[in-house]
């Protein structure tokens, strides 16, 4: 692990924080950490409130009770609009891509926050844009319009946006999506990088819970809306904690080759015994 390169920055917590919909409460009592440096799964079955309290770290959701704040003790309320985009960036599930835009525009508009008000100045951000387009594969894809881009690319073309933003702090929701084999591997190893040699701090969804215990340092599973387990990978990804989270019988092995973590939900498809 590296120092953070936004001093100051550390890390973002929770404080017993409860989201709701209307009167829906999703998430409760949820108290966790991101830290510079260090890369957090987020795990749990579908609906468990994984997206809601990424959301809530974004300041995109408003909790109903509970605190949200900053390792150097500023609240996430307090900061203005563009102070809170120079910390903080969220690549969601969900947007909608205005017509017309370039790729390398959709980039530069990663880097929103760090403009100088009057003359619109960022004397970082055209190495900034380059950098990120470099690292999800889209240089030379950088005049073609978004609209025009399959799944898998439109997902790294925001990836980049978010990176060119260049925050402390960087959160992924389900970034894998729509992703081939390769940019997966890319994907998760850039998240590992960031990490390691810049010290930015990740909180990240993810489905393919052996992608998570690759590449996490903690994980933290979520079911009906409550955190009910974080720790390593090891200590989290168990056979017992599975089973009840995704209420289907897991399988957890340890690969004797790489010493990585290996789930399989043990459905008919997979019981069969070859004829
Ligand atoms: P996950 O990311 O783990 O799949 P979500 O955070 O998306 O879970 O959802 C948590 C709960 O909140 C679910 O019960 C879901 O139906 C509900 N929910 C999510 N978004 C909304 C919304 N916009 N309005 C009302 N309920 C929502």
């Amino acid at each position: 692990m590296s120092a953070s390169p936004h001093p100051g920055i550390d890390g973002l917590s929770t404080r017993a924080v409860d989201i709701a919909y209307g009167r829906d409460v999703v998430v409760r009592a949820a108290s966790i950490s991101l830290t510079a440096g260090t890369v957090t799964a987020l795990i749990g079955p579908n609906g468990s409130g994984k997206s809601t309290l990424l959301r809530a770290l974004a300041r995109l959701h408003r909790p109903v009770s509970g605190e949200i704040g900053f390792a150097d003790g500023t609240d996430l309320r307090a900061l203005s609009t563009t102070d809170l985009a120079r910390r903080i960036t969220l690549l969601s599930q969900h947007r909608t891509t205005p017509d017309g835009l370039s790729v390398q525009e959709l980039v530069e508009f990663g880097r929103h926050p760090h403009r100088s008000r009057l003359r619109g100045q960022d004397p970082g951000g055209a190495a900034a844009v380059r950098r990120a387009m470099a690292a999800t594969g889209l240089t030379a894809l950088a005049e073609w319009p978004v609209r025009a881009l399959s799944g898998g690319q439109a997902q790294r073309a925001w990836l980049a946006s978010c990176l060119a933003q260049d925050t402390a702090l960087l959160l992924l929701d389900e970034p894998t999506t729509f992703l081939d084999l390769r940019y997966q591997v890319e994907i998760l190893d850039l998240v590992r990088d960031l990490a390691d040699e810049h010290g930015v701090g990740v909180g990240v969804v993810l489905h393919d819970l052996d992608q998570a215990g690759a590449v996490a340092d903690r994980v933290l599973l979520l079911e009906q809306g409550r955190v009910t387990a974080e720790g390593t990978p090891d200590e989290v990804l168990t056979a017992d904690n599975l089973s009840r989270a995704y209420d289907i019988h897991v399988d957890v092995r340890t690969d004797p080759v790489d010493g990585r973590i290996r789930t399989r939900a043990l459905g008919r498809f997979n019981a069969r015994t070859p004829a």
